[in-house]
C-alpha cells in the first residue's frame, strides 16, 4: 500500500470513527511491507487521532520475518501480534512452505521465541484443514505447554460452495470432535490465564454475554477490508470479489464508499437467520455463523457443530458453575 493511500485511509477514518479502534495488519505477509511503513501507521495514527480515540493495531504474520528490529518496534508501539501456526512441525509443515518449497516451521518458531524474548503479546492463529484437524491434542498441547501461548485461536479452512470438493476442507463431524477435544484440553489446563478464543465466544454464549468474534455475535457489519491497492471489500474472507466491491480509496472518500447502497444490501444478507435458527435456542449466540460459511439454503455449513459445542460445554462447565 502507497503512504499515500494509507494516509488517506487512517486520516478519513479516524474523523469518521470515534472510541476504540483497531487495526489489524494482515496479507499474504504483512511483515514485507517494510519497517518504514509501519513506523507510518503509527505516526498517521498519531497525527490524525484525539482523545477519544483509543487504537489497537495487531498483526497476523506467518513469523518467518521476526527479527529484534520487528520486536522492538512492535513492543515500543503496543503492537499485538498473531502467528499463523498450524499445529506441531509435522502438522504445520504440511501445507506451509517457505520459497525453497522446505517447511516454515523452524523459522516460524525463531519468530515466536524472539517476540516472547522482548515480551510482546503473541498469540497463535491456526488453520484447521481435513489434514491438521485429527490432530487436536497434540497441536493444542504443543502451543500451550511446549512453546508456552496463552492465547490460541483458529480458523477453519472452508473454500466455499463454489468448491465444496476440495479435500483440504474441514468436515462438520471433524469440527465437531475437534470442539469436544478443545474444551476438554483446555478444562484440563485449568488456568485462568489461559484463552481459547472459539470457546470463550462459545462459553459467552451459554453465560448470556456478547461474543467477542464477528462470527457469533453478528456484527460482521463492523469490518471492512482495504486492500494494498485502495479496493475495499467486507472482509479478507471475501477481498478481490468484484461482486462485493465496495469502492476504491485512490479515488474515493471513505465514507462514500461505506455508504455504497451494495454494503447496506450486503449487511442484509449477513443478517439472515434461517427458519432452522428462529426457533433455535443458541441464536442470540450463534446468528447464523460467518457469512462466508452458509450453504446455499443460507444456513450455517456447521450449524449441528455449533449446536452440538455448546450442548458439550454447557455439559462440562455445569458442575463448575
Ligand atoms: S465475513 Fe465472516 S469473518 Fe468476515 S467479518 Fe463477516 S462474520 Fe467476520
Ligand atoms: S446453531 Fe444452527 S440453527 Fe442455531 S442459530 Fe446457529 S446456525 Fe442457526
Amino acid at each position: 500500500m502507497s503512504f499515500c493511500i494509507l494516509e488517506k485511509f487512517i486520516k478519513e477514518y479516524l474523523e469518521l470513527f470515534d472510541g476504540n479502534l483497531r487495526f489489524t495488519w494482515h496479507g499474504g505477509e504483512p511483515l514485507l511491507a517494510g519497517y518504514d511503513f509501519f513506523e507510518k501507521v503509527v505516526a498517521f495514527q498519531e497525527k490524525y487521532s484525539h482523545k477519544s480515540h483509543k487504537i489497537l493495531n495487531t498483526v497476523q504474520t506467518n513469523g518467518t520475518l521476526i527479527n529484534k528490529r520487528w520486536a522492538l518496534l512492535f513492543k515500543r508501539y503496543g503492537f499485538k501480534i498473531g502467528v499463523s501456526l498450524d499445529g506441531n512441525e509435522k502438522n504445520h509443515n504440511l501445507l506451509r512452505k517457505n520459497k525453497a518449497n522446505k517447511g516454515s516451521f523452524q523459522q516460524a518458531i525463531r519468530g515466536i521465541r524472539i517476540l516472547q524474548e522482548y515480551k510482546v503479546p503473541v498469540s497463535i492463529l491456526s488453520t484447521l484443514t481435513s489434514r491438521t484437524i485429527g490432530h487436536t491434542k497434540e497441536n493444542l498441547s504443543f502451543f500451550a505447554d511446549t512453546l508456552g501461548i496463552k492465547n490460541i485461536g483458529t480458523s477453519i479452512f472452508y473454500s466455499g460452495e463454489s468448491d465444496r470438493s476440495n479435500p483440504l476442507n474441514v468436515q462438520p463431524e471433524e469440527l465437531t470432535t475437534h470442539m469436544k477435544k478443545t474444551i476438554d484440553f483446555w478444562l484440563e489446563q485449568n488456568k485462568s490465564d489461559f484463552r481459547v478464543r472459539e470457546i470463550e465466544n462459545y462459553l459467552a454464549g451459554i453465560i448470556g454475554k456478547e461474543a467477542s468474534l464477528c462470527q457469533f455475535n453478528g456484527w460482521c457489519t463492523s469490518f471492512f477490508c482495504v486492500n494494498h491497492d485502495g479496493k475495499i471489500y467486507p472482509c479478507d474472507r471475501f477481498s478481490g470479489q468484484e461482486d462485493l466491491l465496495f469502492g476504491d480509496l485512490s479515488a474515493q472518500p471513505l465514507i462514500k464508499i461505506l455508504n455504497n447502497p451494495k454494503r447496506l444490501e450486503y449487511f442484509d444478507k449477513t443478517s439472515f437467520l434461517h427458519r432452522d435458527c428462529l426457533e433455535c435456542e443458541w441464536v442470540n449466540s450463534c446468528h447464523n455463523d460467518c457469512v462466508s460459511l452458509r450453504n446455499k439454503n443460507g444456513k450455517s455449513i456447521f450449524c449441528q457443530t455449533r449446536k452440538q459445542t455448546f450442548k458439550y460445554l454447557r455439559s462440562k462447565i455445569g458442575k463448575y458453575t
